[in-house]
């Protein structure tokens, strides 16, 4: 076994990255994130910033939103990159990248992308966990297009978000939709 250098007597855990936009974080991320919770020592929210993706809320926003839901969960930590994935895994001491599977749909651009981190960084591994029955329909993409609309996300995002949403599309915070059919 090799020897450990100096600096690394600490164990630090088992640290997963999960990546993405977060744009913005929807129950399906969170679930992914608490089902995770329970393999890894620590999970890293990693919310890209990538300038050529127009995005909804701004990264300071998707960051403080994040931190507000985990506030109570200190093994779930918020954090913003540019650039590669992989230099931003090398950072850290992670090696597991977290992702997460709705539909047959994602499995090509995920497999490339994992494929492709994996010949960037041999030492990194990928691990797919599979959407629960409740959010396999529930991407951020569908969230915000729903709220534009006026359509209630409760139940599919937390409050906040829903709030957040409402204040972006300037859409009345407590406003019900009802609409009645006559006879
Ligand atoms: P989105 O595809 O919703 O815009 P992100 O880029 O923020 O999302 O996604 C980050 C990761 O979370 C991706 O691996 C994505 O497949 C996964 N993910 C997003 N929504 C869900 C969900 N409802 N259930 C499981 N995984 C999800």
């Amino acid at each position: 076994m090799a020897k450990k250098k100096k600096g690394e007597e600490k164990d630090m855990g088992k640290v997963a990255i999960y990546p993405g936009s977060f744009d913005p974080i929807t129950y399906g991320h969170i679930d992914i994130i608490e089902r995770a919770l329970e393999i890894f020592d620590k999970v890293i929210i990693a919310i890209a910033e990538n300038a050529e993706k127009r995005s909804l809320f701004s990264v300071e926003e998707r960051l403080q939103m994040v931190k507000i839901i985990f506030k109570d969960t200190p093994n779930a930590i918020a954090d913003s990159f540019k650039g590669l994935l992989v230099d931003y895994v090398a950072k850290t001491n992670a090696k597991v990248i977290l992702r997460g599977l709705r539909a047959t749909s994602d499995f090509e651009y995920e497999f490339h992308m994992a494929s492709m981190n994996r010949s960037l960084n041999t030492h990194l591994d990928t691990l797919f966990m599979m959407t629960s029955k409740d959010y396999f329909f529930v991407s951020s993409r569908t969230i915000k297009e729903v709220a534009k609309l006026g359509g209630g996300v409760e139940g599919l995002v937390p409050d906040l978000v829903a709030r957040r949403l409402k204040e972006k599309f300037k859409l009345p915070i407590t406003k019900k939709k009802q609409i009645v059919w006559d006879d």
